[in-house]
């Protein structure tokens, strides 16, 4: 698909089209990495951030909400947890927080790669390259650092700069695969601002970045967060509806475009549809990240409002598994990485 087309596709409202789409992208998701979904254990472990993002509620100029950190035995916890569910990956999320310095997330790392032997995500904003190097060294197997949009005027209005020098986003992922991560970026979808114009080039993005993992998150509006308030002031005439239709649309054009990747259903898509991984699963999506998180300290990882989450892990995983059998799929054991990443390192 060429560029005119995308973005015929993206300002199309005929219901059909959406239909079409995540038809195609469910068949070309089967042809190429096939019905197995892969669980990653998400381990929201600081709510701390030096960051002051617009749309996110855990922006450091919020003063509302309690933060908090886990220990690192906290953490180890959860990685083994995630190990006796048999669920090959840990994801450790958290804002930019300068508490765990490269050290100490080293140590952490592993830690947990000693004791548990399952795969590690880090998803932890932007880093030094020196950090970067020395994660990987401890044993840290991918990361995630979403572009959010390709539009980089729209991008620093909405995510400031740091007040310390990093490298940006982009040059951030062309680093993380030059020291042998399996990379994941990917895009929030319908915040205001975001045109169909530059939502077709994020997509162009996704291709020219060769990632191996993409995640779609359609945007939550979190009351109180600058974004929140400014909403009727930057909006656009070419403005990406705020939709689940716009954001299934862009889930399945991105497997459709980049056929080999691993595709989360991301927590914001299931916040705002209770179908959400039944129908991301549909639309080509193929891996699901239950929250191992002690719920305490999950419901303060306030990034936006009305998270679903279950009490007991084992029936969250329960529903998880209906999820995934009713979208004529099913659940895999072991690390998944994607097959881009295997066939592009050779691994
Ligand atoms: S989006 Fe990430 S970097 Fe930005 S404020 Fe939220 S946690 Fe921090």
């Amino acid at each position: 698909m060429n560029r005119r087309e995308l973005l015929s596709l993206l300002r199309s409202t005929d219901p059909a089209v959406v239909s079409e789409l995540t038809e195609e992208a469910g068949r070309v998701r089967d042809q190429s990495v096939g019905k197995a979904v892969y669980l990653r254990g998400l381990v929201e472990f600081s709510s701390y951030c030096r960051r002051g993002c617009t749309y996110c509620g855990i922006n450091c100029a919020n003063s509302r909400i309690t933060r908090y950190r886990m220990t690192d035995a906290e953490i180890l916890g959860c990685a083994e947890a995630i190990q006796s569910y048999a669920i090959g990956t840990v994801v450790l999320q958290s804002g930019e927080d300068s508490f765990f310095t490269g050290p100490k997330m080293a140590t952490i790392i592993s830690a947990i790669k000693e004791r548990t032997g399952i795969a590690i995500t880090l998803s932890l904003g932007e880093r030094p390259a020196a950090d970067l190097k020395l994660w990987r060294e401890a044993g840290a197997d991918r990361y995630l650092l979403r572009f959010e949009t390709s539009d980089q005027k729209l991008f620093s209005k909405i995510h400031p700069p740091a007040t310390i020098p990093l490298p940006g986003r982009i040059e951030q992922l062309q680093l993380l695969r030059e020291l042998g991560y399996e990379v994941g970026s990917g895009i929030m979808t319908g915040f205001p601002g975001q045109t169909c114009a530059s939502a077709t080039d994020d997509l162009l993005l996704f291709q020219s970045l060769d990632l191996d993992m993409i995640g779609i998150g359609p945007y939550v509006p979190h009351p109180g967060t600058p974004m929140a308030d400014e909403i009727g002031d930057i909006t656009s005439d070419d403005q990406l509806p705020n939709t689940l239709a716009t954001a299934y649309k862009i889930v399945a054009l991105t497997r459709i475009l980049c056929p080999s990747i691993n595709m989360p259903c991301t927590t914001a898509l299931r916040t705002i549809d209770p179908a959400g991984y039944r129908e991301g699963l549909k639309a080509g999506c193929n891996v699901i990240m239950p929250n191992v998180t002690p719920l305490d300290y999950s419901e303060r990882y306030d990034i936006y409002p009305g998270k679903k989450r279950v009490a007991q892990f084992e029936q969250a995983l329960d529903l998880v598994e209906k999820d995934v059998t009713d979208a004529g799929c099913f659940v895999a054991s072991g690390a998944g990485a994607s097959r881009h990443y295997r066939e592009r390192s050779g691994r």
